[in-house]
């Protein structure tokens, strides 16, 4: 997806190779095994340090978890680096991932939202800009998916699994920001 918005794109494995980034991804997958990874390969204090102190990053699903400071469930290894306690596979199990067109705070035009065993955010601080939510059908609270906080993006579904750039395009004209700063 940033590859089709003409960014360079490079794989993060080590701790060196966050050096020079304009933008940081953490992508989906299952975040307590990017978290232990992360952990074993020296990645989470170098990460947590280069977002607080500035790069423009997006998390996407199991992304957003690792970005968060806590989940309901209790402890697994993670940044944060956002101010969220999310409920991972808040939606149900593997057969309940769904698609919605999900509106967004200041878009004209919804985002289809690709949700596979997704978290949803249970608690936000004052910090964080609620961008989108869905509806909780047992309880009618409306739950946090796209939220913002400074330079740190994340949802709770998968924009790159859409034709849909808008939220990497976010994303890039974050870098192309806090490059003239
Ligand atoms: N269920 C996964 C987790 O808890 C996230 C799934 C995803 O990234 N699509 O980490």
């Amino acid at each position: 997806m940033v590859r089709s918005l003409g960014a360079e794109v490079v794989e993060v494995r080590l701790p060196e190779h966050l050096d020079g980034l304009d933008a940081l991804i953490i992508p989906g997958g299952e975040s307590t095994t990017i978290g232990r990874l992360a952990g074993l390969y020296g990645l989470l204090e170098p990460m947590a340090e280069v977002i607080e102190s500035g790069l423009p990053v997006l998390g996407t699903c199991a992304g957003m978890i690792v970005l968060a400071t806590g989940t309901t469930e209790g402890d697994q290894a993670q940044l944060g680096v956002l101010d969220v306690v999310v409920r991972r596979n808040a939606f149900g199990r593997q057969v309940d991932s769904y698609e919605a067109p999900i509106p967004v705070s200041g878009w004209d035009e919804p985002i289809t939202g690709v949700f596979i065993r997704a978290p949803w955010i249970a608690k936000a601080g004052d910090d964080v800009e609620i961008l989108a939510t869905v509806d909780d059908e047992l309880s009618g609270d409306a739950r946090p998916v796209f939220v913002r906080q400074r330079n740190v993006i994340a949802t709770a579904f998968h924009p790159e699994l859409t034709d849909d750039a808008r939220v990497h395009e976010m994303l890039l004209s974050m870098a192309a920001a806090a490059k003239e700063l």
